[in-house]
């Protein structure tokens, strides 16, 4: 597929050091030997220290041309490595640009490497993770994808559903043909296989989520138990107000802090209680809504007051101010209590282990690749109820209406990674990415 030549900075607009330029499609090469004036056959891969011809002025740039396909895009492609600076790098691209180039559109360099088949379109969503990424766990994650892990799993299942659909079509099309038995029951055993595969997949994609976009946790307890002083005690902020006048949060609110690479983003919650005040009824009713979202409730409690709220979540019962009873505290083993003092800091440190332990180290592998992408998700659920379905027909109906299903469910798979994906899918995921990306 022959596209136009485009061009876009591919560092950030401003006073840099260096600005690069990436210049991709058919005029690349050209247009490189217009602007040194100079028509020399760039070797690939070989930087060349060069003057650049600016019309009015001249810079000193380092060239470097990848031929195709062996290049991100999948074309030839060059790169300008010129001064950093708003007006030099908008002179280099107006004058790219009347060389025979036109401005790329946001993604459009990795829209090209996917339609030139040099990534596939998760691997691609790899690459926006990656630079969004935020800690260890989002970037090992994105890594993944980028590495072309999904890619590999879908790829596997849609041969194998690529396979059951050969062997039954190939006998749809003898109408005397019957299917023996054995054939049928072969079928099924394969696509239940493959349903309980992405099953699994499913299940632990709400893991994937949580590396994504972090542990979600609500602290809840009567007002004045010390909510908004442990929010401010996890996080090191001042983010809550904290006073002695009870009902003081009203609304949720949020902040998060990083623990052994996963983000953990805390809501400090209305004190749940039997409230006649109209706007403190809305924060106890935004707050049992804020428990139903969370992975983890923290269940808050002082000395003499017991935390009165219920709940099936996971959670740690937290017994606050034991500075103000010295002596008398047991600081606890277990996994799900501690006492903590969230005015001193005392045992806020274990607090945070504890929260970790709980939600990531006994349940999250963090050698294991899981879903993380909510498009992939979809997909694969869209995928698992056509399977479902077949399987739930498949001794009642016969093989042409179970090979439809069959057919859709490769199709909904294939998406995942692009081969069945349609246009506006296409443009959609791309049109998220950075320009010059
Ligand atoms: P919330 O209504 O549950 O959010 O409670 P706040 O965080 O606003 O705290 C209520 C009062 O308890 C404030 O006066 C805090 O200074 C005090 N407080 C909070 N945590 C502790 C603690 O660990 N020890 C002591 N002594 N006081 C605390």
């Amino acid at each position: 597929m022959e596209f136009e030549t485009i061009v876009a900075l591919a560092t950030p607009a401003g006073n840099n050091g260096v600005a690069v330029i990436r210049i991709s499609g058919p005029k690349a090469k050209t247009i490189a030997q217009k602007l040194i004036k100079e028509k020399l056959n760039f070797e690939p891969r070989k930087m060349y220290l060069k003057k650049i011809d600016l019309k009015s002025f001249t810079d000193n740039a380092l060239i470097v041309f990848f031929a195709k396909p062996f290049s991100f895009t999948g074309e030839d492609v060059v790169e300008v490595q010129a001064h950093g600076g708003y007006f030099l790098a908008q002179t280099i691209i107006d004058c790219i640009i009347s060389l025979g180039a036109r401005l790329a559109t946001p993604g459009e360099f990795s829209k090209r490497a996917f339609l030139n088949g040099k990534i596939s379109l998760d691997e691609a969503e790899g690459i926006v993770d990656m630079i969004n990424a935020e800690t260890q766990m989002q970037a090992k994650a994105s890594s993944e994808l980028l590495q072309g892990k999904l890619k590999d799993n879908i790829q596997a299942k849609q041969t194998v559903l690529t396979d059951i659909l050969a062997e039954v079509e190939a006998r749809l099309d003898y109408p005397e043909y019957e299917f023996s038995n054995l054939e049928t029951a072969n079928f099924l055993e394969k696509i239940k296989h493959l349903e309980g595969e992405l099953n699994a997949l499913i299940l632990d994609s709400q893991k994937g989520l949580i590396i994504k976009n972090g542990v979600k946790i609500a602290i809840v307890g009567a007002p004045n138990v010390g909510k908004s002083s442990l929010l401010n005690a996890l996080t090191k902020s001042e983010k809550a107000i904290v006073t002695d006048i009870a009902g003081t949060t009203r609304d949720v609110i949020e902040a998060e802090y990083l623990f052994n690479g996963i983000v953990f983003r805390l809501f400090d919650t209305a004190g749940i209680h039997n409230s006649t005040d109209k706007v403190e009824k809305i924060g106890i009713s935004r707050a049992i809504k804020t428990i139903d979202e969370s992975d983890l409730v923290l269940r808050l409690s002082e000395p003499n007051s017991p935390c009165k709220v219920k709940t099936t979540k996971p959670h740690i019962d937290v017994l606050n101010k034991i500075d103000l009873t010295k002596g008398k505290a047991i600081k606890t083993k277990s996994t799900d209590a501690i006492s903590i003092s969230a005015k001193t800091g005392e045992n806020v440190e274990d607090l945070k282990q504890l929260i970790f332990d709980k939600t990531i180290k006994s349940n999250i592998d963090q050698n294991k690749f899981y879903l993380t992408n909510t498009r992939h998700i979809e997909c694969i659920k869209s995928t698992l109820a056509h399977l479902k379905k077949a399987i739930k027909i498949f001794n009642s109906t016969t093989m042409d209406i179970i090979s439809a299903e069959l057919k859709a469910a490769w199709s909904d798979l294939g998406e995942v990674t692009g081969t069945t994906a349609n246009e506006a899918i296409i443009d959609k995921i791309f049109s998220k990415f950075c320009l010059g990306k």
